[in-house]
Order: C-alpha cells, then structure tokens, then sequence
C-alpha cells in the first residue's frame, strides 16, 4: 500500500513550477504615481488542498500608462507549501504501547532515547523526541513476569491501582505527560485476562479516568489499543471482522460503551488494531467512523513485515525486532520518498537488566544521525498526526501589498474536524517556498506570526522558504523515581 511515488511527483511539481516559472516572477512594474499594484481581488491567490502547491503568476503589464516610467524591483512570490518543515524530508515517530511498561524500565527507555546523557547501560543518549503511552488501569490478571527481578503483572504502571479509585502511578505518570514524554492513552487500562470472556472493564472508569486528567490539565490525543478480548473498551474495529466484536468501547448499546465520554474529552486520533507493513506513507491518517457515529482520525502505524503464508500477521513490534523497522535502508527509503512514518513498538517488552538489547541500540543511533542531519524528523506521535492534518487541509490565501508577500493561513478544512481556524500550536513547523523570505508575511487570519516563531531558510534545491519554527524538544533528563514503585 505504498503510494511514496505520488507524492513524489507531488513534491517535484514544485521545482518544476518554479523552472517554468522561473522568467515570469520577480519583475512586476511599479509606477510613480500610478501604483501599478493589482486589484484586491486579482491579487488574491487562494490556494486549497496545499498538498498540492498551485502557483499562480499574475501580469499586471496591463496597468501600465503609457507616460509613467516603469521601475523594476523584485516582488516576492509565494510557490507554495513545502511539504514538511524545513530542511528535513520525512517525518518519524515512534509509537509504543504500555504493555509490561514498569517505572524501571520507562525511565531506562526514557533517559536513552529523549536524553543525551550517558545512560546506565553504558550509553549515551540520543535525545530524540518521543513520547509514550500509558494505561490509568491495571485490570488483568495473567500475573506475567514484566520486568527482571521477579517483576509481576501487579506492578504494571498504571495511573491507579487495579481497578480502583486509589492512585498508584498517578503523580508520577502526570509528570511525564507534563513534560512531553507520554503523549497516548492505551486504551484506558490492561485489561487482559486469563478468562478472555471475562473483564474488570466499566463505563465508570472511563468517566473517572477523565476526571483524573482533566483535574491535572492532562490531554491525551492519542489513543492506541489491542490486545485479548478481555479488552472491550478497545473501539476502532467492531464490526470489522468477528475477532473485533469485543471492541465494545463505541457500541452505544453495549454496557461498556464510553467513545461518548473518552472522544469529547479529546482523544482525537484513533489506531485501532490494524497491521499495516508500509515503512512509510503519504498520510498517515483516515478519516475513521466509530460505531456510534462519531469521526475520528484513524492512524496507521507500521507494525508488520507482512502476512505469513496461512493469513497470520508477522509483527515485527517488539523492541529485539527494532532493527528490522529501523535500517539504513529504510530510513533512505523514507527520504526519498518523503514519507511519513509512525513505528509501532513496545520498547518495554523485554524483562532484561536493560530493555533496550543491542540491535535497538543501534537502530535508535542510526535514527538519531538522520536526525542530527535534519534529514528526517522525529516527532511524538502527537505532533506528527496533528502536523499531518495541517500540512494536508490546510487552507491559505497569498496577497501582494507593497513589495511584501502577505501568506494568510485561513482555516483547516477536513471531513473529521470540519473547518476550524487553527491556533499557532497547530501550524508549528509550515513552511511555505517563497522568492524571498525577508519580504514574506506568515499571518494566521490577518493577525502575524509573531516574529519569534519565524524563520527565514536559505533554498533546499527547490526554492528559500519561510517556516513557522517547530517545537523544541528537551532533552533534560526528566526521569523520577518512587520509593513505592518499582
Ligand atoms: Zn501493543
């Protein structure tokens, strides 16, 4: 399900814009007396559906009169939106689910990948942007072996205890989603059970659990879930294939419906148990409708190296197989095809003294030099779907006033969300190719940018551009530990 190529050509049709273009831009008369400038409405360019950038030359040698003498300065023009934030060609997240996460290992994973600090293990970190998932219950009973040293099931980390109304991780689990290491709920617990038939699942924990965040200004976006069909508050794929009917979480006439608690809250992207083998894609989001009517986005992740021969998936998310999702190959692949990409994992899996065994090591080192060389950029999962959405919808009229190019960012427009006018948070990281960005106005509506979060970029091959600046990351080692929690 590759479609790399077209976006390829997509990406092209930008450079061979600007080729044709190329003479026609950039001398526009200017008369004395006589303006020379266009009307408001031909000066207008509206540009929808900026996956595709539509450039537009206007002639405005109509205007002039035949007394007046022309002089000619350089008018920047607007070519279109670049489609990731300058200078990187793809976009990277990596997505991993709370199964058998425990304090100890969180932090180990944490202090590797989002510090540069040198690390127990021996490492330095590589100080990546990446924010996890979490659960608020520990429902199950399998009282499996989690982490070394004779780690059960119980000790999972979970925002409460059990199934109770009693915190356990909870001061803890909100520190990290304050500081942007935890971005996605798994589901609202781990509610695997030795009895697949059987659940310690209810509506109200999903109205507590929102409660609890709410209280603490805690708003998860992201919501992945899969798992044994003692896991009915899972909710993406009911009805899709008779292993999903125990996604009950969006049947409104099931006991444990709660999308119509768990969607205004503000879960927003969705990826409901669906194998994908794609490294990367175009777009990772699709429009996705719940059984009780309401849209989403649903998400692809990439899980997989295919189907064996009898039907099965052959996962490949488990942080020994790493390596296979991240190779030089693929991230090569990537930006080539500039793709993006949201690698599913469970980077706490491993019960060792260490969790991350040698061959994610090195896959996270290799990720971290692409990163380092601004060639791809990794992201929390979060800001990638939320950019993805942006880059894909968004809607931007270009006007030309007194030598300056004036680029309006009008709304977002899309068959999920309908058409809203996006905050600064929401358009982070845009970058629009222009002549000349010194001369470039990037205004949300009619109101600027304010300059701080501007920059001006030299030309990648293509054209110079304008960004609206991407989040920073920190890489301070945010790492807690609890005398309570293991
Ligand atoms: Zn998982």
């Amino acid at each position: 399900m590759n479609q790399g190529r077209k976006v390829w050509k997509r990406w092209l049709g930008v450079a061979a814009v600007i080729v044709v273009g190329a003479g026609a831009y950039g001398l526009h008369a200017r008369l004395g007396s006589h303006r020379g400038e266009l009307s408001p409405t031909q000066q207008k360019e509206v540009v929808s559906g900026t996956g595709d950038s539509s450039v537009h030359w206007s002639n405005n040698s109509s205007s002039l009169s035949s007394t007046a003498k022309p002089q000619f300065y350089v008018v920047p023009r607007v070519l279109g939106l670049r489609k990731f934030p300058y200078p990187y060609e793809a976009m990277l997240a990596l997505s991993s689910d709370a199964d058998h996460e425990t304090l100890r290992k969180f932090n180990l994973v944490h202090q590797f990948i989002n510090t540069e600090q040198l690390t127990p293990s021996g490492y330095y970190g590589v100080g990546l942007p990446f924010a996890d998932s979490f659960f608020m219950y520990n429902g199950s009973n399998t009282d499996k072996l989690i982490d070394a040293g004779g780690v059960r099931k119980p000790h999972e980390l979970s925002w409460f205890k059990g199934t109770s109304q009693v915190p356990y991780a909870a001061a803890i689990l909100n520190h990290y989603i304050h500081v942007g290491w935890i971005d996605t709920l798994h589901s609202w617990g781990d509610f695997t059970g030795k009895d697949p038939y059987k659940t310690k699942f209810r509506r109200q924990l999903a109205e507590q659990g929102v409660r609890a965040l709410e209280a603490d200004g805690d708003y998860l976006t992201v919501w992945t879930d899969h798992g044994n069909q003692s896991n009915v508050d899972d909710m993406g794929s009911y009805g899709t294939k008779p292993f999903f009917w125990y996604q009950q979480g969006a049947n409104p006439w099931s006991k444990y419906y709660h999308a119509n608690i768990t969607i205004p809250y503000g879960v927003r992207f969705v990826w409901s148990d669906k194998p994908d083998s794609s490294v990367g894609l175009p777009s990772m989001i699709y429009p996705l409708k719940l059984p009780n009517g309401d849209k989403v986005w649903g998400f692809w992740r990439y899980t997989s190296v295919g189907v064996s021969k009898r039907g099965y998936t052959e996962w490949d998310w488990t942080v020994g197989d790493l390596g296979m999702q991240i190779n030089r190959a693929h991230l090569l692949w990537l930006e080539r095809h500039h793709d993006y990409s949201i690698v599913a994992q469970h980077l706490e899996a491993l019960n060792d003294k260490y969790p991350l065994p040698p061959n994610a090591i090195n896959a996270l080192q290799l990720l971290a030099e692409q990163y380092r060389q601004k060639k791809i950029l990794v992201a929390t999962t979060s800001q990638l779907l939320n950019y993805n959405v942006t880059q894909q919808y968004v809607h931007y009229t270009t006007t030309y006033q007194n030598g300056k190019a004036y680029i309006h960012i009008e709304n977002i427009h899309d068959s999920v969300d309908g058409t809203y006018k996006p905050k600064l948070s929401d358009v982070r990281g845009l970058t629009f190719y222009t002549t000349n960005p010194a001369e470039t106005v990037i205004e949300i509506g009619n109101t600027p940018v304010p300059s701080r979060f501007i920059v001006d970029n030299p030309s990648d091959g293509v054209a110079k551009s304008i960004s609206i600046r991407w989040f920073h990351w920190s890489t301070k080692n945010y790492a807690i530990s609890s005398k309570t929690i293991d």
